[in-house]
């Protein structure tokens, strides 16, 4: 088995001290935090050559990394090693008899597959293996190994921005409505509980104002709901706006392609005093007026996606703009219903100097819901997208338009082109 170093995990009790060595003494830079909350845990990664040190604190009582450092004291807590094959080296490990704390990989950050192995096997070393999604089998499942992720496209006078707001996993039987799992799972490896990986990629449009169009998941939700949805969110929005040069406060529209939590929870925050308030403390929020209507008024099929948390502040807080019709947003940018995922549920076109890009949203979530009858199973109206998708996806390729996947993992953004008559996603 091949095996290289990806990071040392050190757990820290008191972090200021641990700057003063680590970034002043030493000289290196720590990157802005990741939260895994699900750990209650806080981790610092110190990029150094082709690894990296990642500094581990508790953010709970109950915190592993609390438990660890009450019986052993701050110090080295574990060790990462990257494997290509994850499930042979776990065979290849258990052959030998060595002791493992995960028997089966689980899904880790990045779509990454991990396993613990027991330190009693390591001689006194915690041991993580990591295969990096890039090399899983499956296509749809690469995830770029690189811990941040922003893309840029120049649409004649319009900036694109893709932005991230993490991961998060939905029930591969689910995503694919009437496939069968033996043709999908070959696209979108599924993990031990049938989850498959998906990213939340909110876009930013910048011209005349700066717009956001939806904002994933937010960071309101529970230790419970995480640990459901297998969020994956150590790299989010707040991240990935700043690397594109950008906070909450630059943000003058938000506009909703409709108000599910992977789309909308991002919407809001909740404040040290635990009051639910505008993440975008300047924006105006763009909702369809029907899509409000159905998320104020949920029923037990669409229940689960309607969180109120996520927007009902915004008419508390004065910030809600409601539109009726498919109408242009602000120059260059222009919403049209297609219905289907929910009744209206609508896409946005984005049009300068010629040239048009594509923000399909749920209509088509990834690239592997491009044939017709790849539809979700959470469509409300499967024979709207039907109706709906073919023709979007006729007009993406005569337009040549630049079509923007927000849940799709490893493909933020692609041409739409014919081969042999079925259309395929060229990735831009
Ligand atoms: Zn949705
Ligand atoms: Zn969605």
């Amino acid at each position: 088995m091949k095996a290289v170093l990806d990071h040392v995990g050190i757990a820290v009790q008191d972090f200021d001290a641990a700057v003063s060595f680590y970034r002043d003494a030493l000289g290196l830079e720590i990157e802005p935090p990741e939260d895994v909350a699900s750990q209650r845990v806080r981790a610092h990664f110190i990029p150094a050559g082709g690894a990296s040190l990642e500094l581990l604190e508790a953010t709970a009582e109950d915190s592993p990394i609390r438990a660890f450092l009450n019986k052993r004291g701050p110090g080295l807590h574990h060790i990462t090693l990257r494997v290509d094959d994850i499930h042979a080296a776990i065979a290849q490990l258990k052959r030998r008899g060595a002791k493992l704390v995960d028997e089966q990989p689980r899904l880790g950050a990045e779509g990454a597959l991990v396993a613990f192995v027991h330190p009693a096997a390591s001689r006194g070393v915690l041991v993580e293996l990591k295969q990096s999604a890039t090399t899983a089998d499956s296509p749809a499942l690469a995830v770029p190994a690189r811990r941040s992720e922003i893309a840029r496209y120049s649409l004649g006078d319009l900036e694109l921005i893709s932005v991230n707001d993490g991961f998060f996993g939905l029930d591969g039987g689910a995503m694919f409505g009437i496939v069968p799992r033996s043709l999908w799972a070959p696209k979108a490896l599924p993990d031990a509980r049938n989850r498959i990986t998906l990213a939340m990629r909110p876009l930013i449009v910048r011209g005349t104002r700066t717009m956001i169009i939806d904002a994933g998941v937010g960071d309101k939700e529970s230790a419970k709901f995480s640990d459901i949805y297998a969020l994956q969110r150590s790299r989010h929005l707040d991240h990935t706006l700043a690397e594109a040069g950008l906070s909450a406060e630059d943000i003058d529209i938000v506009l909703a392609t409709h108000l599910h939590f992977d789309h909308a929870g991002g919407f809001t925050t909740r404040d040290a005093s635990g009051k639910v308030r505008p993440r975008f403390p300047r924006a105006q929020y763009v909702v369809r007026r029907g899509e409000w209507e159905d998320a104020t008024h949920p029923n037990a099929r669409n229940r689960a996606s309607y969180l109120s948390d996520n927007y009902v502040p915004l008419a508390d807080a004065g910030v809600l703009q409601l539109v009726d019709e498919d109408r242009t947003i602000m120059p260059g940018v222009r919403v049209r219903r297609t219905g289907g995922h929910t009744m209206h549920h609508q896409m946005v076109w984005i049009e300068s100097g010629g040239k048009a890009a594509a923000f399909v949203a749920d209509l088509i979530p990834t690239t592997a819901h491009l044939p017709d009858a790849w539809i979700m199973g959470y469509d409300l109206y499967p024979l709207d997208t039907l109706a709906a998708k073919p023709l979007v996806v006729k007009e993406a390729i005569e337009r040549e338009a630049l079509v923007f996947f927000e849940h799709d993992p490893s493909v933020a953004a692609g041409y739409i082109r014919k081969e042999d008559g079925k259309p395929r996603v060229v990735p831009a």
